[in-house]
């Protein structure tokens, strides 16, 4: 998707913090931290969002959270991390391209607001 932020960050024509990367999966440090740990993990191919994953697209969403045990073991996270992935505008999604937060490193409430 030409107009699509995510995108052109998974397409190295906006530069990111890069944690992770491989030919269908990347991790890059969130622009406006809300944690001390706040990155996001992207495929790199487009889907919109949770409510666009078929059974066509599903496997690169269960390779996203290898990605995501991968790195917060790697990153020492055990007391323990939350993923966040805002579907649609009322849930707060600002970036129609499936992302999954991973946020750790100070308590956190339930439920979100
Ligand atoms: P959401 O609001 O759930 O769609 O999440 C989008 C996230 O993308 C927000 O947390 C933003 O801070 C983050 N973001 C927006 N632009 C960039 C960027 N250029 N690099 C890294 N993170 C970004
Ligand atoms: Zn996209």
């Amino acid at each position: 998707m030409d107009s699509c932020l995510f995108c052109k960050i998974a397409a190295g024509e906006i530069p990111s913090q890069k944690l992770y990367e491989d030919e269908s999966v990347l991790a890059f440090r969130d622009i406006d931290p809300q944690a001390p740990v706040h990155f996001l993990v992207i495929p790199k191919q487009h889907i919109e969002s949770c409510a666009a994953v078929t059974p066509g697209n599903s496997a690169i969403v269960a390779h996203c959270f290898e990605v995501i045990a991968s790195l917060a073991a790697e990153q020492g996270l055990k007391d323990g991390f939350r993923v966040v992935s805002n579907c649609g505008e009322s849930a707060g999604q600002t970036v129609p391209h499936l992302h999954f937060h991973l946020l750790s490193g100070r308590d956190m409430t339930w439920p979100p607001g």
